[in-house]
């Protein structure tokens, strides 16, 4: 390892701190004074994927962490996300306790992920690694997410009971008041 702003080989260690499973440490140049840092993890002992050709091939963090977060590109995503992401299905993966696990598991995971916090960059993981050979396909996953979302706001959109009921209660006063009852319904629509 060498500094990435100089290239020299020696540091000193400024801060070093536990974070799930594994250790940060902020480093310091010793000639040209710059700040780095560095994460160094556990690597368990034998993972492999199975490719969809049959080849095994051992797991990579970092291969996983490039496809999340070229998916990820540009998106509005707090920083740390993907790394989060790439944490913890590696956590699941060898939590799992297998020696050998399909690259369609580990993709069905990171979709399962992405769907939850992006569906752009769900819908760009999606369209490589299930590889969309038309638009019919891509408008299939589309589809699917947008009548998602049409059953999540569906529901929301019958939740607030007591609202409605306080809008209405408001609106009477508001025709007892006057003034008030042009403002009111427009408040309680929040
Ligand atoms: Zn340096």
């Amino acid at each position: 390892m060498n500094c990435p702003y100089c290239g020299y080989h020696d540091f000193k260690v400024i801060d070093s701190r536990n974070i799930n499973e594994g250790i940060r440490r902020r480093r310091q140049c010793l000639k040209c004074n710059s700040r780095f840092t560095t994460y160094e993890r556990l690597q368990p002992a034998g993972l492999f994927v199975i490719k969809k050709d049959e080849r095994r091939e051992e797991f990579s963090r970092d291969k996983l962490l490039a496809g999340i977060r070229k998916a990820c590109e540009k998106r509005p995503l707090p920083s740390g996300t993907v790394d989060k992401v790439a944490d913890d299905i590696e956590a699941e993966l060898y939590r799992s306790g297998k020696i050998e696990i399909p690259s369609a598991v580990i993709g069905d995971m990171v979709m399962e992920k992405l769907k939850s916090l992006d569906h752009i960059a769900y819908i760009r993981f999606a369209s490589v690694y299930r590889k969309f050979t038309d638009i019919t396909t891509l408008k299939q996953v589309v589809d699917t997410l947008v009548s998602g979302e049409s059953e999540v706001s569906t529901s929301a959109s019958q939740l607030p009971l007591l609202p409605t009921e306080k809008l209405e209660e408001l609106a009477k006063r508001g025709q007892k008041k006057g003034r008030a009852k042009s403002e009111q319904p427009t408040k309680s629509k929040v």
